[in-house]
């Protein structure tokens, strides 16, 4: 949100915005689990047109050493923009967006794993957006839990987390690029749905007290929705290689007598 001014309509008359969502519609979301066979676990994950892969390694010895702590793990969130991901070629490397968005989601990701598990470990985690379009925070960290699970690392919740924004004076679900750049307002944020524990909250902007409060209740009944995508993607991954570890179908023994009277 820069809170540029434009002459772009970002929600019309009938209160239908650029990309023809209504004001609390998300855009589609797709999570994968366990899409890298290097990493301990993993995630692919599409949301509108952001297009972000995690990867997580751990939890595996700290180095360098002094970082690491005798009481419990520490997690080390590395996300990162690749240069073809935006429009604008974005110069490759970390920068202060990238430091600031690893060290969030580290904190949040810290909160639901049980880190006293493993003391003087690390647990990584990769975050690379392929494509942005703008919520690229919380589709990192929602990828990021679902690759910890696939990690098989103990864990509270999974986190869930979305964008709420203020578009034309409208309060809007899940910003796109436009209403991220000539918006009035960004406010990601992360939210178990079983406890309604705040893991993210950042805030772009301003809103007034009722509008935030609007925001809110967005953000919530949108974070029971990513946190059943997410749950999905994991039951999907592990009932199928359930399946492909089953026996396989012992061949009815009529057909195996049949053959063996030939
Ligand atoms: N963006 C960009 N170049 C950059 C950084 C960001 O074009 O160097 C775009 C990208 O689409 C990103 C959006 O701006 O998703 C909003 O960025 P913001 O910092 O608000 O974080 P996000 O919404 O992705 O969590």
């Amino acid at each position: 949100m820069s809170g540029m001014t434009t002459d772009i309509e970002l929600v019309n008359k009938d209160g239908i915005r650029i990309d023809g969502r209504t004001a609390e519609e998300m855009r589609p979301l797709r999570i994968e689990a366990g899409v890298l066979n290097n990493a301990d676990g993993s995630a692919y994950l599409e949301w509108g047109k952001n297009k972000v892969l995690c990867a997580v390694y751990g939890p595996r010895e700290c180095h360098p050493r002094h970082m690491q702590n005798p009481t419990k793990a520490i997690v080390q969130c590395k996300y990162n923009m690749l240069s073809f991901s935006v429009s604008d070629r974005k110069r490759p490397g970390p920068d202060r967006r990238s430091i600031e968005i690893s060290k969030i989601i580290s904190e949040a990701l810290e909160y639901v794993i049980f880190t006293e598990n493993y003391p003087r470990a690390s647990i990584d985690v990769y975050i690379e957006v392929l494509q942005a379009n703008a919520g690229t925070r919380c589709a990192g960290l929602t990828a990021a839990s679902v690759a910890l699970a696939d990690a098989g690392i103990p864990m509270k919740d999974l986190v869930p987390a979305v964008a709420i924004g203020k578009a034309d004076g409208h309060i809007v679900l899940d910003l796109n690029k436009e209403e991220d750049n000539f918006g009035n307002a960004d406010l990601p944020i992360a939210m178990i749905p079983r406890t309604g524990e705040v893991l993210l909250m950042q805030m772009d902007g301003h809103m007034t007290m009722e509008e935030f409060n609007t925001a809110l209740e967005y953000g919530k009944k949108a974070c029971e929705k990513v946190y059943e995508i997410q749950k999905d993607a994991l039951k999907r991954k592990y009932s199928i290689q359930s399946e492909d570890t089953e026996e396989p179908e012992p061949t009815a023994d009529e057909d195996h007598n049949e053959e063996g009277d030939e």
